[in-house]
């Protein structure tokens, strides 16, 4: 099921990145920038390419996982809401010390490197932290949820974020309590000091709520990072985050 939605998940993400970038050029938004968005498709290959090589291994290690544990869930829609929801959380932790332990933000930083807030921005994927990521989502097949199911809503649920880099999409009322809206992602992506190390939400934002990591979006968000500025070199955002890293050790 994957293999046939991924095409058309991909060819959506870049009609919104085309639509997007006209719509800024028409109007004098100056969202784009041409070296900044070159850069974040080279993340987009990096990580597609990461992604289904690592998503093979991951399957097989779930697969391995699932065949130890005496517990087994049926699929159903109840399974699969409870799924989605564990997701979300594993999801919440897995991006909250990505932020907060320096060896995973140096993968992470990455995705955090342009000073821009666009679709394209969505494509600069951590593509390191695959190598990581495998251990978060441990609990799911031991459980007893099916990897085929994890698979598919871990993978949906990732293709959503894309819709959250964006300025276009303003405050979606009712829906701010609780999906993780274009809004709550600028607050992620902004460096004014308030808004440091908040929503760290993937589909939902109920976790920051619960965790006391929410902000809502109230002024103007800067966006990039604090501290050491990364220059808009694709093989010194890359190396950035080790760089950082060695210089503290
Ligand atoms: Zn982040
Ligand atoms: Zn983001």
């Amino acid at each position: 099921m994957l293999e046939k939605i991924a095409p058309f998940f991909i060819g959506f993400i870049i009609l919104c990145i085309i639509a997007e970038a006209v719509y800024s050029a028409k109007k004098k938004l100056g969202l784009y920038e041409i070296k900044d968005t070159w850069t974040s498709i080279y993340f987009g290959i990096l990580g597609v390419v990461t992604r289904i090589a690592f998503k093979g291994i991951n399957l097989l290690f779930w697969i391995w996982l699932a065949a130890l544990t005496p517990l087994k869930i049926e699929t159903s829609v109840l399974s699969i809401a409870v799924l989605f929801l564990l997701n979300e959380l594993i999801y919440y932790w897995f991006h909250r010390w990505s932020h907060e332990i320096p060896i995973l933000w140096a993968t992470h930083v990455n995705h955090h490197s342009s000073v821009k807030m666009n679709f394209s921005v969505a494509a600069r994927t951590p593509f390191l932290n695959a190598i990581y990521h495998i251990l978060f989502w441990i609990p799911l097949p031991l459980l007893g949820f099916s990897p085929l199911d994890i698979l598919a809503v871990e993978t949906i649920s990732f293709f959503f974020a894309f819709v959250q880099h964006t300025t276009v999409i303003p405050k979606l009322g009712f829906f701010e309590w609780f999906l993780n809206t274009p809004s709550h992602h600028r607050v992620h992506h902004a460096m004014n000091e308030e808004y440091i190390n908040k929503n760290y939400g993937n589909v939902l934002i109920i976790y920051d709520r619960l965790f006391g990591t929410f902000k809502a979006e109230q002024h103007q968000p800067v966006y990039g990072i604090t501290k050491n500025p990364i220059r808009r070199n694709i093989v010194n955002i890359t190396l950035h985050g080790w760089k950082e890293l060695n210089k503290k050790s």
